[in-house]
């Protein structure tokens, strides 16, 4: 079975506690309130203590999380609410996630989605602390438990995003400007891929800040499927620089898709996986090889086979934010991907209906009826 959870898909809990968690607990010693201790010894429960109305208890297989260290894997614990969603802009009902989308322009995601699909845009959510440093901040754990609860009561439609990748990067590799040597935050293998031992604090700070934008990004996912419900998914980041960077040390450098934690989250979640240069899809600062790791974007073309064939680039725009702007033919194939995945809402509400009292009944009807199946994985 290779990992694979048969369980996940519409029978919340049954047959999760089959598989072993393997000692994961995510209660911090140093917070004995938190009341994760309660639950059940094979189980490791993210749930909030005290939400009686949801009546549901998620016991989730979180293995995919034990070779992350401990110090990251406390920040994936939710708060104790004090706050409402609507405190962070999260409107009631259904939402389609868009992670760290970006500023706020026309080359958005939102913006194609608005374009291309407009009865969707009622449901859009697109977070960034480019947009408001506050309110969007996903370090924030009052977000994140917001989030989480959507997520638990199915009203996460999907979830795209491409987390920060400067901690992550092959150019901390190449040699300052000022010729001294790159500096490296992270190693390629455990545990040095979550930072390595020893940075300033102000180092460690970033690195980790990076990993939990990253982590609580699957983490809300993994909650929505335990709960039973299947959500659309989305994950982007630079291809592994060991495969697609020309840099000397690049077998030397880390990537999120060689970490244990996103390899056995795929398996468990049945992701599939693209590997292609962001020039093919329109993008003009050069052959920026990316990966994708996605579930439920119905539609989505074989972005494997595309390959860089221009003699040259335009070399204009070089700064981080317009580098890791996604492609418009990304953009393009992401929302025609969710507009086929989330069909069934568009015939049940059309864009003229703002009241968006959709009932999470309604939304377990939607779940996609082709399946998408990682090359490297067999039923
Ligand atoms: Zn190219």
């Amino acid at each position: 079975m290779r990992g694979i959870n048969p369980a996940v898909t519409g029978k919340p809990g049954e047959g999760n506690q089959t598989h072993d968690v393997r000692g994961i607990n995510l209660a911090v010693p140093s917070k004995p309130g938190e009341g994760n201790i309660t639950q059940g010894v094979r189980g490791t429960n993210l749930a909030v203590p005290g939400n009686p109305g949801e009546g549901k208890t998620q016991t989730n297989d979180l293995s995919w999380l034990q070779s992350v260290p401990h110090r990251l894997r406390s920040r994936l614990i939710q708060e104790a609410l004090t706050t409402e969603p609507s405190d962070y802009g999260l409107p009631e009902g259904p939402i389609v996630l868009l992670l760290y989308a970006g500023p706020d322009n026309h080359t958005s995601l939102e913006m194609e989605i608005q374009r291309s699909t407009p009865w969707m845009t009622p449901y859009i959510v697109s977070l960034d602390i480019l947009r408001d440093k506050q309110r969007h901040d996903m370090l924030h754990g009052q977000l994140y438990t917001h989030l989480c609860n959507k997520a638990t009561q199915g009203n996460i439609l999907a979830i795209t995003g491409g987390p920060n990748c400067r901690t992550w990067s092959i150019l901390l590799h190449k040699p300052q400007q000022d010729g001294t040597p790159g500096h490296p935050l992270r190693g390629r293998h455990e545990p040095h891929c979550w930072g390595f031992a020893g940075l300033t604090k102000r180092h460690s700070d970033k690195t980790d800040a990076d990993s939990i934008l990253l982590l609580r990004m699957l983490s809300i996912y993994d909650i929505s499927r335990s709960a039973g419900h299947d959500p659309a998914f989305l994950l982007e980041h630079p291809a592994d620089p060991a495969d697609h960077s020309n840099e000397p040390s690049a077998h030397k450098c880390c990537s999120v898709w060689s970490t244990n934690a996103l390899l056995s989250f795929s398996e468990k979640h049945n992701l599939t996986w693209a590997t292609f240069p962001q020039c093919a899809l329109g993008q003009h600062n050069g052959a920026k090889w990316t990966t994708i790791a996605y579930r439920h974007m119905e539609d989505m073309p074989n972005l494997n086979i595309l390959t860089c064939n221009h003699t040259r680039h335009d070399s204009q725009t070089h700064t981080s934010a317009e580098l890791a702007r996604w492609s418009p033919g990304l953009n393009t194939a992401i929302a025609c991907s969710l507009a086929h995945t989330l069909s069934d809402l568009q015939r049940g509400h059309n864009t003229s209906d703002s009241s968006r009292t959709i009932g999470t009944d309604n939304i377990e009807t939607h779940k996609p009826s082709v399946q998408t199946i990682h090359p490297e994985t067999e039923n």
